[in-house]
Protein backbone atom coordinates (compact mmCIF):
# COMPACT_ATOMS: atom_id res chain seq x y z
CA UNK A 1 0.00 0.00 0.00
CA UNK A 2 0.97 3.67 -0.12
CA UNK A 3 2.76 4.10 2.89
CA UNK A 4 4.88 0.67 2.28
CA UNK A 5 5.50 1.10 -1.20
CA UNK A 6 6.37 4.54 -1.27
CA UNK A 7 10.27 4.03 -1.20
CA UNK A 8 10.53 0.60 -2.53
CA UNK A 9 10.02 -1.27 -5.68
CA UNK A 10 8.96 -4.32 -5.36
CA UNK A 11 6.78 -4.15 -8.55
CA UNK A 12 10.18 -4.14 -10.07
CA UNK A 13 9.26 -0.75 -11.51
CA UNK A 14 12.62 0.65 -10.71
CA UNK A 15 10.63 3.64 -8.71
CA UNK A 16 9.81 5.49 -12.09
CA UNK A 17 6.34 7.38 -11.91
CA UNK A 18 4.22 5.19 -14.39
CA UNK A 19 1.17 7.62 -14.57
CA UNK A 20 1.30 11.33 -16.24
CA UNK A 21 -0.84 13.08 -13.91
CA UNK A 22 -2.32 10.25 -11.72
CA UNK A 23 -2.26 10.61 -8.13
CA UNK A 24 -2.79 7.50 -6.54
CA UNK A 25 -5.22 5.14 -6.54
CA UNK A 26 -7.78 4.76 -3.65
CA UNK A 27 -10.16 2.01 -2.79
CA UNK A 28 -13.88 2.98 -3.49
CA UNK A 29 -15.28 0.88 -0.14
CA UNK A 30 -12.28 1.53 2.22
CA UNK A 31 -10.21 4.60 1.06
CA UNK A 32 -7.18 2.82 1.39
CA UNK A 33 -4.54 4.42 -0.74
CA UNK A 34 -2.03 2.90 -3.12
CA UNK A 35 0.40 4.48 -5.64
CA UNK A 36 -0.15 5.17 -8.70
CA UNK A 37 1.14 2.50 -10.79
CA UNK A 38 1.34 -0.28 -8.44
CA UNK A 39 0.84 -3.68 -9.37
CA UNK A 40 -2.54 -4.75 -7.46
CA UNK A 41 -5.99 -5.32 -8.90
CA UNK A 42 -7.90 -4.76 -5.93
CA UNK A 43 -8.08 -3.86 -2.39
CA UNK A 44 -5.42 -5.70 -0.28
CA UNK A 45 -7.56 -4.41 2.69
CA UNK A 46 -10.83 -4.98 2.12
CA UNK A 47 -10.59 -6.22 -1.95
CA UNK A 48 -12.68 -3.09 -2.98
CA UNK A 49 -11.89 -1.69 -6.14
CA UNK A 50 -9.65 0.68 -7.02
CA UNK A 51 -9.87 3.99 -8.83
CA UNK A 52 -7.05 6.96 -10.10
CA UNK A 53 -7.60 10.12 -8.59
CA UNK A 54 -5.85 12.86 -10.59
CA UNK A 55 -4.06 15.71 -10.35
CA UNK A 56 -6.76 18.29 -11.51
CA UNK A 57 -4.36 21.64 -12.30
CA UNK A 58 -1.93 19.82 -15.08
CA UNK A 59 -4.99 18.17 -16.65
CA UNK A 60 -6.92 21.26 -16.68
CA UNK A 61 -3.79 22.79 -18.47
CA UNK A 62 -3.40 20.22 -21.40
CA UNK A 63 -7.19 20.50 -22.06
CA UNK A 64 -7.09 24.16 -22.67
CA UNK A 65 -4.57 23.91 -24.95
CA UNK A 66 -4.88 24.90 -28.92
CA UNK A 67 -3.56 21.02 -29.78
CA UNK A 68 -5.92 19.87 -27.61
CA UNK A 69 -9.38 21.78 -29.26
CA UNK A 70 -7.50 20.99 -33.01
CA UNK A 71 -7.41 17.18 -32.32
CA UNK A 72 -10.25 15.48 -33.99
CA UNK A 73 -11.76 12.72 -31.21
CA UNK A 74 -9.95 9.40 -30.76
CA UNK A 75 -8.65 7.23 -27.56
CA UNK A 76 -5.47 8.86 -27.00
CA UNK A 77 -6.30 12.66 -27.70
CA UNK A 78 -7.43 12.17 -23.86
CA UNK A 79 -4.20 11.20 -22.78
CA UNK A 80 -3.98 13.60 -19.64
CA UNK A 81 -6.93 11.07 -17.97
CA UNK A 82 -4.77 8.70 -17.98
CA UNK A 83 -2.39 6.98 -15.91
CA UNK A 84 0.08 6.13 -18.03
CA UNK A 85 2.42 7.87 -20.57
CA UNK A 86 1.14 8.09 -23.85
CA UNK A 87 4.67 8.00 -25.65
CA UNK A 88 5.35 4.40 -24.51
CA UNK A 89 1.30 2.86 -25.80
CA UNK A 90 0.99 -0.32 -26.96
CA UNK A 91 -1.63 1.22 -29.45
CA UNK A 92 -3.87 0.30 -32.87
CA UNK A 93 -5.84 3.67 -33.21
CA UNK A 94 -8.29 2.38 -31.07
CA UNK A 95 -11.76 4.64 -30.25
CA UNK A 96 -12.67 7.70 -32.85
CA UNK A 97 -15.61 5.59 -33.50
CA UNK A 98 -18.41 7.10 -35.50
CA UNK A 99 -21.74 8.37 -33.09
CA UNK A 100 -24.36 8.09 -35.64
CA UNK A 101 -27.26 9.86 -35.81
CA UNK A 102 -30.70 7.75 -35.34
CA UNK A 103 -33.33 8.01 -38.37
CA UNK A 104 -36.20 7.54 -36.14
CA UNK A 105 -35.56 8.95 -32.55
CA UNK A 106 -33.92 11.77 -30.91
CA UNK A 107 -30.61 9.44 -30.27
CA UNK A 108 -27.39 8.53 -31.39
CA UNK A 109 -25.85 5.57 -31.25
CA UNK A 110 -21.87 5.61 -30.28
CA UNK A 111 -20.88 2.47 -33.00
CA UNK A 112 -17.89 0.92 -31.01
CA UNK A 113 -17.25 -2.50 -33.30
CA UNK A 114 -15.44 -0.13 -35.25
CA UNK A 115 -12.62 -0.63 -32.39
CA UNK A 116 -9.58 -2.90 -33.80
CA UNK A 117 -10.49 -5.60 -32.50
CA UNK A 118 -14.33 -5.63 -33.04
CA UNK A 119 -15.63 -3.94 -29.56
CA UNK A 120 -14.85 -1.07 -26.96
CA UNK A 121 -12.91 -3.48 -25.19
CA UNK A 122 -9.58 -2.30 -26.80
CA UNK A 123 -10.05 1.43 -25.10
CA UNK A 124 -9.14 -0.69 -21.72
CA UNK A 125 -6.74 -2.83 -23.13
CA UNK A 126 -4.47 -0.25 -24.82
CA UNK A 127 -4.00 1.54 -21.25
CA UNK A 128 -3.94 -1.82 -19.45
CA UNK A 129 -1.24 -3.43 -21.70
CA UNK A 130 0.38 -0.73 -21.54
CA UNK A 131 0.67 -0.72 -18.02
CA UNK A 132 1.57 -3.89 -18.01
CA UNK A 133 4.36 -3.09 -20.60
CA UNK A 134 5.81 -0.24 -18.16
CA UNK A 135 5.92 -2.70 -15.14
CA UNK A 136 7.98 -4.82 -17.30
CA UNK A 137 5.70 -7.57 -17.70
CA UNK A 138 5.93 -10.83 -20.51
CA UNK A 139 3.10 -12.89 -19.53
CA UNK A 140 -0.76 -11.71 -19.17
CA UNK A 141 -3.53 -14.00 -17.99
CA UNK A 142 -7.32 -12.60 -18.92
CA UNK A 143 -10.59 -14.26 -17.60
CA UNK A 144 -13.35 -13.21 -20.22
CA UNK A 145 -16.53 -14.22 -22.15
CA UNK A 146 -14.69 -13.44 -25.45
CA UNK A 147 -14.16 -10.06 -26.32
CA UNK A 148 -11.69 -8.87 -23.57
CA UNK A 149 -9.86 -11.64 -24.09
CA UNK A 150 -9.94 -11.02 -27.72
CA UNK A 151 -8.74 -7.39 -27.74
CA UNK A 152 -6.26 -8.46 -24.62
CA UNK A 153 -4.45 -11.37 -27.02
CA UNK A 154 -4.35 -8.85 -30.00
CA UNK A 155 -2.72 -6.03 -27.62
CA UNK A 156 -0.17 -8.33 -26.05
CA UNK A 157 0.93 -9.56 -29.07
CA UNK A 158 1.15 -5.80 -30.16
CA UNK A 159 3.65 -5.89 -26.94
CA UNK A 160 5.62 -8.77 -27.33
CA UNK A 161 3.77 -10.97 -24.35
CA UNK A 162 1.96 -13.72 -23.92
CA UNK A 163 -1.43 -13.94 -23.39
CA UNK A 164 -3.37 -16.61 -21.84
CA UNK A 165 -7.14 -16.24 -21.64
CA UNK A 166 -9.37 -17.91 -19.35
CA UNK A 167 -13.33 -18.60 -21.35
CA UNK A 168 -16.31 -20.25 -19.60
CA UNK A 169 -18.44 -22.72 -21.09
CA UNK A 170 -20.95 -21.19 -23.76
CA UNK A 171 -18.30 -18.42 -25.09
CA UNK A 172 -18.95 -18.06 -29.15
CA UNK A 173 -16.89 -19.77 -31.28
CA UNK A 174 -15.99 -16.99 -34.22
CA UNK A 175 -14.71 -14.91 -30.16
CA UNK A 176 -12.42 -18.20 -29.65
CA UNK A 177 -11.28 -18.61 -32.96
CA UNK A 178 -10.12 -14.76 -32.54
CA UNK A 179 -8.34 -14.72 -29.62
CA UNK A 180 -6.27 -18.08 -31.10
CA UNK A 181 -6.09 -15.91 -34.51
CA UNK A 182 -4.07 -13.30 -32.39
CA UNK A 183 -1.58 -15.79 -30.64
CA UNK A 184 -3.72 -15.83 -27.49
CA UNK A 185 -3.76 -19.39 -25.58
CA UNK A 186 -7.06 -20.50 -24.63
CA UNK A 187 -7.81 -22.12 -21.55
CA UNK A 188 -11.43 -23.42 -20.84
CA UNK A 189 -12.60 -23.51 -17.39
CA UNK A 190 -15.77 -23.18 -15.33
CA UNK A 191 -19.50 -23.08 -16.21
CA UNK A 192 -19.86 -19.37 -15.63
CA UNK A 193 -18.12 -16.65 -16.13
CA UNK A 194 -17.79 -15.87 -12.17
CA UNK A 195 -16.26 -19.58 -11.85
CA UNK A 196 -13.50 -18.24 -14.72
CA UNK A 197 -12.62 -15.28 -12.97
CA UNK A 198 -12.39 -16.30 -9.34
CA UNK A 199 -9.85 -19.23 -10.60
CA UNK A 200 -7.69 -16.60 -12.19
CA UNK A 201 -7.67 -14.77 -9.30
CA UNK A 202 -5.74 -17.48 -7.77
CA UNK A 203 -3.36 -17.41 -10.56
CA UNK A 204 -3.07 -13.57 -10.18
CA UNK A 205 0.95 -14.25 -8.88
CA UNK A 206 2.19 -15.79 -11.75
CA UNK A 207 0.99 -13.17 -14.45
CA UNK A 208 0.16 -9.60 -15.03
CA UNK A 209 -3.76 -9.83 -14.46
CA UNK A 210 -5.60 -8.02 -16.87
CA UNK A 211 -9.56 -7.35 -16.35
CA UNK A 212 -12.08 -5.30 -14.98
CA UNK A 213 -9.49 -3.32 -12.23
CA UNK A 214 -8.44 0.36 -12.20
CA UNK A 215 -6.42 0.92 -15.45
CA UNK A 216 -8.62 -0.91 -18.12
CA UNK A 217 -11.78 1.49 -16.38
CA UNK A 218 -9.58 4.08 -16.83
CA UNK A 219 -8.77 3.87 -20.69
CA UNK A 220 -12.95 2.64 -21.03
CA UNK A 221 -13.73 6.38 -20.18
CA UNK A 222 -12.60 7.67 -23.69
CA UNK A 223 -16.00 6.39 -25.19
CA UNK A 224 -17.56 9.04 -22.95
CA UNK A 225 -14.84 11.74 -23.63
CA UNK A 226 -15.64 11.30 -27.08
CA UNK A 227 -19.27 11.36 -27.07
CA UNK A 228 -19.30 14.68 -25.45
CA UNK A 229 -16.21 15.83 -27.59
CA UNK A 230 -18.57 14.95 -30.99
CA UNK A 231 -21.36 16.55 -29.24
CA UNK A 232 -19.22 20.12 -29.03
CA UNK A 233 -19.26 18.99 -25.39
CA UNK A 234 -22.58 19.19 -25.44
CA UNK A 235 -24.02 16.58 -22.50
CA UNK A 236 -26.91 14.80 -23.62
CA UNK A 237 -29.62 14.02 -21.21
CA UNK A 238 -28.99 10.24 -20.87
CA UNK A 239 -26.28 7.51 -21.62
CA UNK A 240 -27.66 4.30 -21.83
CA UNK A 241 -25.07 1.38 -21.67
CA UNK A 242 -25.30 -2.42 -21.48
CA UNK A 243 -24.08 -4.13 -18.49
CA UNK A 244 -21.97 -7.08 -17.49
CA UNK A 245 -19.52 -6.05 -15.15
CA UNK A 246 -20.12 -2.65 -15.04
CA UNK A 247 -16.74 -1.36 -16.07
CA UNK A 248 -18.15 0.80 -18.79
CA UNK A 249 -21.13 1.90 -17.35
CA UNK A 250 -18.75 3.49 -14.12
CA UNK A 251 -16.44 4.19 -16.91
CA UNK A 252 -18.78 6.52 -18.46
CA UNK A 253 -19.84 7.97 -14.87
CA UNK A 254 -15.91 8.67 -14.14
CA UNK A 255 -15.38 10.01 -17.57
CA UNK A 256 -18.57 12.56 -16.92
CA UNK A 257 -17.21 13.53 -13.70
CA UNK A 258 -13.86 14.70 -14.93
CA UNK A 259 -15.23 16.79 -17.73
CA UNK A 260 -17.33 18.80 -15.77
CA UNK A 261 -14.81 19.14 -12.97
CA UNK A 262 -11.99 20.35 -15.41
CA UNK A 263 -14.92 22.74 -16.90
CA UNK A 264 -14.93 21.28 -20.23
CA UNK A 265 -18.47 20.20 -19.73
CA UNK A 266 -21.44 21.97 -17.28
CA UNK A 267 -23.15 19.02 -16.26
CA UNK A 268 -24.13 15.04 -15.91
CA UNK A 269 -25.84 12.95 -17.98
CA UNK A 270 -28.31 10.57 -16.66
CA UNK A 271 -27.29 7.07 -16.72
CA UNK A 272 -28.88 4.24 -18.53
CA UNK A 273 -27.84 0.52 -17.19
CA UNK A 274 -29.48 -2.17 -18.90
CA UNK A 275 -29.22 -5.87 -18.28
CA UNK A 276 -30.68 -8.92 -19.89
CA UNK A 277 -33.41 -10.16 -18.16
CA UNK A 278 -31.52 -13.33 -17.06
CA UNK A 279 -28.51 -11.87 -15.51
CA UNK A 280 -29.81 -8.35 -13.86
CA UNK A 281 -28.34 -8.09 -10.57
CA UNK A 282 -28.00 -4.54 -10.91
CA UNK A 283 -31.23 -3.96 -11.69
CA UNK A 284 -32.56 -6.10 -8.53
CA UNK A 285 -30.64 -4.03 -6.38
CA UNK A 286 -31.55 -1.02 -8.27
CA UNK A 287 -35.27 -1.59 -7.92
CA UNK A 288 -34.87 -2.76 -4.06
CA UNK A 289 -33.64 0.57 -3.67
CA UNK A 290 -30.52 -1.69 -1.77
CA UNK A 291 -27.08 -1.40 -1.72
CA UNK A 292 -26.63 -5.18 -1.70
CA UNK A 293 -25.60 -6.67 -5.05
CA UNK A 294 -26.65 -10.58 -5.03
CA UNK A 295 -24.96 -12.95 -7.35
CA UNK A 296 -27.08 -14.82 -9.88
CA UNK A 297 -26.09 -18.42 -9.60
CA UNK A 298 -27.16 -19.16 -13.09
CA UNK A 299 -27.19 -16.44 -15.64
CA UNK A 300 -29.08 -16.70 -18.74
CA UNK A 301 -29.05 -14.77 -21.77
CA UNK A 302 -28.20 -15.10 -25.42
CA UNK A 303 -26.09 -11.60 -24.85
CA UNK A 304 -23.08 -13.46 -24.21
CA UNK A 305 -20.77 -10.68 -23.59
CA UNK A 306 -22.80 -9.27 -20.66
CA UNK A 307 -24.08 -12.66 -18.62
CA UNK A 308 -21.99 -12.05 -16.12
CA UNK A 309 -23.92 -12.76 -12.60
CA UNK A 310 -21.50 -11.20 -10.34
CA UNK A 311 -20.33 -7.54 -11.68
CA UNK A 312 -16.66 -6.19 -10.15
CA UNK A 313 -18.20 -2.57 -10.72
CA UNK A 314 -21.95 -3.54 -9.64
CA UNK A 315 -21.98 -0.89 -6.09
CA UNK A 316 -19.64 1.58 -8.36
CA UNK A 317 -22.33 1.55 -10.64
CA UNK A 318 -25.66 1.56 -8.51
CA UNK A 319 -23.83 4.69 -6.79
CA UNK A 320 -23.24 6.21 -10.54
CA UNK A 321 -26.94 5.71 -11.25
CA UNK A 322 -27.86 7.41 -8.02
CA UNK A 323 -26.26 10.28 -8.00
CA UNK A 324 -26.87 11.02 -11.39
CA UNK A 325 -30.89 10.11 -11.13
CA UNK A 326 -30.43 7.22 -13.61
CA UNK A 327 -32.00 4.05 -13.97
CA UNK A 328 -31.40 0.26 -14.54
CA UNK A 329 -33.76 -1.45 -16.87
CA UNK A 330 -33.38 -5.50 -17.50
CA UNK A 331 -34.91 -6.22 -20.85
CA UNK A 332 -35.65 -9.98 -21.97
CA UNK A 333 -33.72 -11.80 -24.80
CA UNK A 334 -36.65 -11.51 -27.07
CA UNK A 335 -36.51 -7.87 -26.91
CA UNK A 336 -32.46 -7.84 -26.97
CA UNK A 337 -33.15 -9.62 -31.16
CA UNK A 338 -35.36 -7.43 -31.77
CA UNK A 339 -33.78 -4.13 -31.36
CA UNK A 340 -30.54 -6.12 -33.07
CA UNK A 341 -33.24 -6.19 -36.08
CA UNK A 342 -34.58 -2.65 -35.29
CA UNK A 343 -30.20 -1.51 -35.32
CA UNK A 344 -29.87 -3.60 -38.58
CA UNK A 345 -32.74 -0.74 -40.31
CA UNK A 346 -30.14 1.59 -39.05
CA UNK A 347 -27.50 -0.09 -40.71
CA UNK A 348 -25.30 -1.45 -37.80
CA UNK A 349 -24.85 -5.01 -37.05
CA UNK A 350 -24.05 -5.45 -33.20
CA UNK A 351 -24.04 -8.68 -30.80
CA UNK A 352 -26.49 -9.52 -28.50
CA UNK A 353 -24.76 -7.45 -25.89
CA UNK A 354 -24.49 -4.25 -27.59
CA UNK A 355 -27.88 -4.27 -28.68
CA UNK A 356 -29.03 -4.36 -24.91
CA UNK A 357 -28.66 -0.60 -24.72
CA UNK A 358 -30.55 0.15 -27.66
CA UNK A 359 -33.50 -2.81 -26.08
CA UNK A 360 -33.20 -0.84 -22.74
CA UNK A 361 -33.74 2.53 -24.62
CA UNK A 362 -37.19 1.29 -26.46
CA UNK A 363 -38.07 -0.45 -23.24
CA UNK A 364 -37.82 2.62 -20.84
CA UNK A 365 -39.46 5.39 -23.16
CA UNK A 366 -36.71 8.25 -22.53
CA UNK A 367 -37.74 11.52 -23.56
CA UNK A 368 -35.06 14.02 -24.79
CA UNK A 369 -31.31 13.52 -26.23
CA UNK A 370 -29.79 10.06 -25.65
CA UNK A 371 -26.66 8.59 -26.57
CA UNK A 372 -26.38 4.39 -26.62
CA UNK A 373 -23.44 2.51 -26.61
CA UNK A 374 -23.37 -0.23 -28.79
CA UNK A 375 -20.42 -2.24 -27.61
CA UNK A 376 -19.38 -4.68 -30.02
CA UNK A 377 -20.04 -5.94 -33.99
CA UNK A 378 -22.51 -8.17 -34.46
CA UNK A 379 -19.79 -10.61 -36.87
CA UNK A 380 -18.45 -11.59 -33.32
CA UNK A 381 -21.65 -13.88 -32.45
CA UNK A 382 -23.02 -13.66 -35.76
CA UNK A 383 -25.72 -16.66 -35.33
CA UNK A 384 -27.15 -15.78 -31.96
CA UNK A 385 -30.65 -14.53 -32.70
CA UNK A 386 -31.17 -15.74 -36.23
CA UNK A 387 -33.71 -17.96 -37.33
CA UNK A 388 -32.14 -21.50 -37.27
CA UNK A 389 -33.26 -22.60 -41.24
CA UNK A 390 -31.67 -26.18 -40.64
CA UNK A 391 -30.14 -28.43 -38.01
ZN1 LIG B 1 -10.30 -1.25 0.64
Amino acid sequence: MFARSRHGSRNGDNGTRGSMFASYQSCFSCKARYRANERVFRCERCKGSLLLVYDRLPQRKAVRSKAFALTRPHHWKYWMFYPVRRERAITMEEGGTPLLQSKTHNLWFKYEGENPTGSFKDRGSTVEITHAKELGVSRVLCASTGNMGASVAAYASRAHMQAEIWLPKGTPPVKTRQIKAYGGRVVRYGRTYNETLEKTFELAKRAYLAGDYAYRLEGQKSVAFEIADQLKWRVPDYVVVPVGMGTLAFATYKAFAELEALGLTSRMPRLVAVQAAGCAPVVQAFEKNSHMIIQVNNPRTIASAINCGYPNYGHEVLRALRKTKGLAVAVTDKEIIAAQRALGKEGIFAEPGGAASYAGFLKAGLKGSVVCVVTGSGLKDPFAGAKRRSK
